[in-house]
């Protein structure tokens, strides 16, 4: 099963629906949508030598055209190696060279210094102007040779994804077939319900979570919107929801934040607007409030990870609407409850289950679970035990089934022999109606082994005090639980994808040049 088949599948189908839209342009239809990738993956076979199996990477912005060669190179039977577009040219170069890459597409052909290519790599130009000329000749070919995607197994390497690295040297998942499909069909049973209507917009790396939306949205024959910014603005966002309807993107939690925002200054209220998928870090119970009070019912949650894409919880859009439900507080807090090709269960240090309401780690079992990681036996043996991923995440699961995440494992600060989740921290100052942003970690402390360090972005600059902070805190939580300390500050650092670089702010804390806190 090449999961290429459903864009062959969704073209004889329905080859006039309108596919690929740049902004709210459409560029082509399912029937140029897949004659396109048919005619790219013929090229990456007859001029690059790519076989089956061969690694084919993308270090692009988002673009129409990435969906076409993400599509090309499944058709040609090989394994995409879609590279955050944000790093630098010498770690994305360390990726090529670990995946062993025999050709990255680049959005100007010129990206890569030659000396920094792995030899045996070839650089092209993933965004095509002059179609017309190169397209011809091949047609013929693929008529001959190439009318349906090279066929797969189940098992066969479709995707591999190099994690963002937050923690750590970035390793690849090796995500195959079967994995895609299983991730895929969860979506319409557990998240939220497509149409042919549909049109997924692409504010987000498509590199990332953003990417995988475009599987069951092909398989439904829905339009493909990439704003003409190729990146996130909000108005932008509303202004493609207002000439295209029915749209739903995957935003994260700071996205959720600037579209809250945006929608605010700008009187827009949802207009266009069918889902806003949020996940990949915490939403806050007070930015989820005001998203709710700002856009309705348009929201739903999903917590996975890229060696479970997607796909480990989901939080409904009726769950997160329900504000009356006497257990809304609660749920909402949640990842919500388990999808329907995995399993979970929380753990302790000896990686046994533990009962509902402890916190431990979470693992999973199921369809989406990653084939482990590239070329890297001893990081895939210490993940994936028995067909059990570890998560590195802490969370505890309700008797009716919610999973609440606490922490990463490594985020968890242990102050005086106690256990503090800098998640549930971060819950209480985010509450305040001065804070906007807020992230807790922890800091070396001879006396306690470790404290509690609460990094500020107040919502105006001079109107918070330590003593208002504490005051706030003591009264809704543990005072061992306090912060120490509050830095305040203009922004936190932030990987491409948003999520706050925890790593970063311990190492600033640890050199003490903290050129990021205002006080
Ligand atoms: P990545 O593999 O880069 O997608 O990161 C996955 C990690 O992001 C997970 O292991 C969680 O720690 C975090 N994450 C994903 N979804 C959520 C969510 N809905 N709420 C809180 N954290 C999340």
């Amino acid at each position: 099963m090449n999961i290429a088949n459903w864009l062959d599948q969704s073209a004889s189908r329905w080859p006039d629906r309108p596919a690929l839209f740049q902004g709210a342009r459409q560029v082509a239809d399912y029937a140029e949508f897949a004659a396109r990738s048919k005619v790219r993956a013929l090229s990456l076979m007859e001029w690059d030598g790519v076989r089956p199996g061969d690694r084919v990477a993308l270090f692009m912005k988002n673009s129409c055209d990435y969906l076409e060669l993400l599509y090309a190179i499944w058709w040609a039977g090989a394994v995409a190696v879609p590279i955050n577009c944000k790093l630098h040219v010498a770690e994305a170069a360390w990726i090529l060279g670990n995946a062993e890459a025999r050709v990255v597409f680049t959005d100007e052909g010129q990206t890569f210094p030659p000396a920094v290519l792995p030899e045996r790599c070839r650089e092209r130009d993933g965004l095509l102007p002059n179609e017309a000329e190169w397209v011809r000749p091949l047609e013929r070919q693929v008529i001959d040779g190439l009318q349906h995607p090279v066929p797969r197994d189940v098992d066969d390497l479709a995707w591999l994804f190099y994690t963002s690295g937050t923690t750590g040297r970035s390793k690849g998942v090796m995500l195959s077939h079967g994995n895609l499909t299983a991730m895929s069909l969860c979506y319409p049973v557990d998240v939220d319900r497509v149409d042919a209507g549909d049109a997924v917009v692409y504010a987000a790396p498509m590199s990332h979570g953003a990417g995988l939306y475009n599987f069951i949205h092909v398989r439904h024959g829905a339009r493909h919107v990439v704003p003409v910014s190729r990146g996130f603005k909000a108005t932008e966002v509303f202004d493609l929801a207002m000439a295209l309807g029915q749209v739903t993107l995957f935003a994260a939690p700071t996205m959720v934040k600037r579209m809250v925002e945006g929608a605010r200054e700008h009187g827009y209220s949802g207009e266009g607007l069918k889902t806003v998928v949020y996940g990949g870090a915490p939403m806050y119970l007070a930015d989820l409030q005001q998203a709710l009070d700002v856009f309705g019912p348009r929201l739903v949650q999903i917590y996975g990870q890229g060696e479970s894409p997607m796909t480990v919880s989901a939080l409904s859009r009726e769950a997160i609407a329900d504000r009356a439900h006497p257990q809304w507080e609660r749920r909402a807090a949640s990842v919500g409850t388990v999808q329907s090709c995995v399993e979970i269960r929380v753990v302790d240090g000896q990686r046994q289950p533990l009962p509902h309401g402890q916190p431990g780690e979470i693992a999973v079992r199921g369809a989406t679970v990653m084939q482990g990681y590239w070329r890297n036996e001893a990081a895939t043996a210490e993940t994936r035990v028995d067909g059990w991923l570890y998560t590195g995440d802490i969370g505890y699961l309700d008797a009716d089934g919610y999973l609440t995440l606490t922490d990463r494992s490594k985020d968890v600060i242990i102050s005086g022999g106690s256990n503090v989740y800098p998640r549930e921290v971060e819950e209480v100052l985010a509450l305040h109606p001065g804070v906007f942003e807020v992230c807790v970690v922890g800091e070396q402390d001879a006396e306690w082994g470790e404290s509690v360090v609460a990094f500020v972005v107040p919502r105006e600059h001079g109107t918070l005090s330590h003593e208002a902070l504490n005051a706030w805190f003591v009264s809704r939580m543990a005072s061992f639980k306090k912060p120490k300390k509050y830095l305040f500050c203009s922004e936190l650092p932030k990987n491409s994808y948003g999520k706050v670089l925890k790593t970063d702010l311990r190492a600033r804390l640890r050199n003490r040049s903290d050129p990021l806190a205002m006080s």
